[in-house]
């Protein structure tokens, strides 16, 4: 892959700029751009998108002219880099930039380091264990991007550093997005439909690495061929997850500790104290620490005790008559649900189904929900599900939907197990997200306790 060029972002006083999407990523755009004395025009396919004060409003459909005539295009990114108005600025060589790239440009003005996660699975936690890693250094830190806030937001805040997480349509279009150190977490099948494949899908992921110079950091898991590949051309130093040089999670007494080789102020340090459960968050902490590290944190300002999770990530909702209730579900992937049955260690009732994903294999599951209590399988892709379980000599109950599922579990379960949402499916079939399915989940639960 040849390293792309360059990308420099125009002044913004005087220029004609154009932000396209306006969700939340665009409304923050275009207001740092209107802040900066840029023209701006805000536009959105749908009518009723938010508007931002100060800026030309083209609602309800595109004019190619605001694109090809602009001298700076800002794409959110819920808006795909082939989009025909886009693909036309790009032609026509207007400088075309993500919103994320957009402001990681003036972030870089204003000296605030940028430190990114990316991967299929992870990305929220480690960027919210790294956010608070940051904090606790004594660095004014911003944590957001892909999660929660959008990093327009953090541009003229007065941050020393951003842990920024990076999905992979937010590299469709990267600019001059440039971090101090990078980390891709693991890379597994997903979003698909988007990318065509899964050289694509890496090669999207692996351009956070694409504007670094050679005292940056690229961190990658271990033994990855593809990234290896993909990543070659690219400067930057290298440091990988479990592996040399880099980080390794090591025995430490009836806990862990974290080893580190050959990166800077590399030593050993506990894990004890940190709580969230499974080695994917040992996996995920590795990482933050690692990036700290590289970011020039000193390894004597890392602190790990108590550092806190994201909700609807094996979260536990309630323990009712012996039986705890744990909402996972941000797993919304074959993957992730699998290191939360490995990460589990009661007899499980585990609840699976939503939408189903091009090309998944719902049997790689049976092995791990082997010796479960139960397993439920509900919503549009509740059948497969099954299917594939039964196939491998499982004997799975179907539900209806998510409701169904829950009534049932509490009609499985025996004190002392753990009934887990755990989908491995998307939540679009019953709900608007997956945080909507897990509140839902949340509530029936609160609801069966009163
Ligand atoms: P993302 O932002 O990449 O979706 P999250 O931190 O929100 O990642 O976690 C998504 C799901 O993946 C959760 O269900 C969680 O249990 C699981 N997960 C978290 N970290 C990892 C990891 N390192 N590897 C695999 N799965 C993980």
């Amino acid at each position: 892959m040849p390293r792309p060029p360059v990308f420099a972002l125009p002044a913004l006083a005087g220029c004609r700029v154009t932000v396209v999407g306006m969700a939340r990523s665009g409304v923050a755009a275009a207001e740092v751009a209107v802040r900066r004395g840029a023209v701006v025009t805000c536009t959105d396919a749908r009518p009723n998108a938010a508007r931002v004060a100060g800026t030309r409003a083209v609602y309800g459909e595109h004019q190619r002219s605001d694109f090809v005539g602009a001298e700076l295009v800002i794409v959110s990114p819920g808006v795909p880099a082939s989009q025909p108005d886009v693909a036309a600025a790009v032609a026509a060589g207007v400088p075309v930039v993500g919103e994320l790239g957009f402001a990681a440009a003036l972030l870089a003005e204003q000296g605030t380091m940028l430190l990114a996660v990316s991967g299929t699975n992870g990305k929220s936690t480690t960027t919210h264990l790294l956010g608070q890693l940051l904090t606790r250094a004594g660095l004014r830190a911003f944590t957001g991007g892909n999660i929660g806030a959008p990093l327009s937001s953090a541009v003229d805040g007065g941050y020393d550093a951003v842990a920024v997480e990076v999905s992979s349509y937010q590299m469709e279009l990267p600019g001059a997005f440039h971090p101090r150190a990078a980390a891709i977490l693991n890379l597994a099948p997903d979003h698909l439909e988007r990318h065509g494949s899964m050289d694509a899908y890496a090669e999207a992921k692996c351009r956070m690495f694409h504007q670094m110079v050679l005292g940056d950091w690229q961190i990658l898991p271990a033994h990855d061929a593809r990234l290896e590949r993909v990543c070659d051309v690219l400067p930057g130093r290298r440091a990988y997850l479990a592996d040399f040089p880099g980080v390794r999670i090591v025995p430490d007494g009836a806990a862990h500790a974290l080893a580190f080789d050959d990166i800077p102020g590399g030593r050993t340090l506990s894990l004890r104290g940190f709580t969230l459960p499974g080695r994917h968050n040992r996996e995920n902490v590795a990482a933050a620490v690692l990036l700290a590290l590289c970011g020039g944190v000193p390894a004597d300002r890392i602190d790990v005790v108590g550092l806190s999770g994201l909700p609807h990530r094996m979260e536990t909702v309630a323990v009712r008559d012996g039986v705890a209730w744990v909402n996972d579900s941000k797993a919304t992937n074959i993957e992730s649900t699998l290191v939360a049955l490995e990460s589990a260690s009661a007899p499980l009732v585990v609840l699976l189904g939503g939408r189903g994903k091009a090309g998944a294999d719902y049997e790689r599951l049976a092995g791990p929900l082997r010796g479960s209590r139960a397993v439920i399988c509900f919503g549009e892709a509740g059948p497969s599900i099954a299917e594939g379980l039964v196939r491998a000599g499982l004997a799975p109950t179907m539900a209806s939907g998510l409701d169904d599922a829950v009534r049932l579990a509490a009609s499985f379960a025996e004190p002392g197990d753990t009934v887990l949402l755990s989908p491995a499916c998307a939540s679009f079939d019953e709900f608007t997200d997956f945080e909507h399915r897990g509140r839902h989940f949340g509530a029936a639960v609160q609801g069966m306790t009163a």
